[in-house]
């Protein structure tokens, strides 16, 4: 299928593709367009404009820093998932990038348009929940941050407002000796999860200081599961024992309210959930260090 008719703006100033996206009656961002494109090409998004941020200078870099990882809107997906910097620094993230579709996918595919396209079952979205940061955002009135919590708002749908531009996202950095896990579950290599959990674990002079459930292919946005996440804070590290992650993998199934789809039920997606948590947090747990 081909798309609806648009006009194309190839901006080279963030403050230009600003100004396409107010003008328009209904203008969207392309970067790696491999969520846009299908979109369009299906007639599911026809938007009137699309502001292509591609030439602008400046907008591909991947910086890391004490306070995290900084990923330009137009750095690629590999270019991410091969940066020995970004491996050593936050390993989960490069873990769950190689679940993100396929190299072809990723060759194109950006990290900062994963998480505006939002879609809940994807993978960047999920670790950006669990390891916290900022997206930095422009738009006619300047630029601002938007906290990891408050970026994802529902189903394909974040709070970046219609005539602002992400320009960069800030994973924060993992605490230092902190494990994490990656599991997702998919029909194939390369699919979207039908579910996923991402966790991270601290543990500091004999406990669990921090730990951290992300849950997604759950529900409209990914999910931080509060419930599970307490029961090991404060917990001696040599107490937490197989009873106790089977413990946080039920509350996990039973605080999640997923819908049920073709690839599977609910109550399949909450039973899944749960083995994931139990699992993961084993996983983090081993990988920690205090
Ligand atoms: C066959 C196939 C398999 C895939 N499998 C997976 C998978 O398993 N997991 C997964 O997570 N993804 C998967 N994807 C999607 C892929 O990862 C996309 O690259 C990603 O979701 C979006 O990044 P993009 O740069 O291509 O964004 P685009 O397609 O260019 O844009 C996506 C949306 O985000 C908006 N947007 C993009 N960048 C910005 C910005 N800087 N500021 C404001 N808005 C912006 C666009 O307007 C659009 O609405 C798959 C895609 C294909 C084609």
């Amino acid at each position: 299928m081909k798309p609806a008719t648009f006009t194309y703006h190839s901006c080279r100033t963030v403050e230009e593709a600003v100004g396409h996206l107010g003008a328009a009656a209904d203008a969207k961002v392309i970067c790696g367009g491999q969520s846009l494109v299908p979109m369009m090409n299906l007639r599911l998004a026809n938007p009137t404009d699309l502001v292509d941020l591609n030439r602008i200078p400046g907008l591909d870099a991947v910086d890391v820093g004490p306070a995290g990882i900084t990923v330009g809107a137009t750095a690629r997906q590999h270019t991410v998932e091969i940066s020995p910097a970004v491996g050593a620094a936050a390993p989960m993230l490069v873990a769950a990038l190689g679940h993100v579709g396929h190299p072809q996918i990723r060759n194109r595919g950006t990290v900062v348009g994963s998480l505006c396209h939002a879609d809940p079952a994807a993978e960047m979205p999920a670790v950006f929940a669990t390891l916290g940061g900022s997206v930095t955002a422009q738009g006619p009135g300047g630029t601002r941050t938007i906290g990891a919590a408050d970026f994802f708002d529902s189903y394909l749908t974040t709070s970046l407002a219609a005539d602002e531009i992400a320009t960069a996202v800030t994973f924060d950095s993992p605490p230092p000796g902190s494990g994490w896990s990656f599991e997702e579950v998919t029909r194939r290599h390369g699919d979207f999860a039908i579910v996923g959990v991402v966790t991270l674990v601290a543990v500091t002079g004999g406990s669990v200081a921090q730990a951290r459930i992300t849950v997604f292919g759950g529900g409209g946005t990914p999910q931080r599961m509060a419930a599970a996440e307490q029961l090991l804070v404060g917990t001696a590290r040599a107490d937490v024992d197989e009873e106790l992650l089977r413990s946080a993998g039920a509350a996990v199934s039973s605080d999640l309210t997923p819908t049920g789809d073709i690839h599977g039920s609910a109550a399949y997606r909450r039973h899944v959930a749960g083995v994931l948590v139990t699992r993961g947090l084993r996983t983090a747990l081993d990988r920690a260090r205090d």
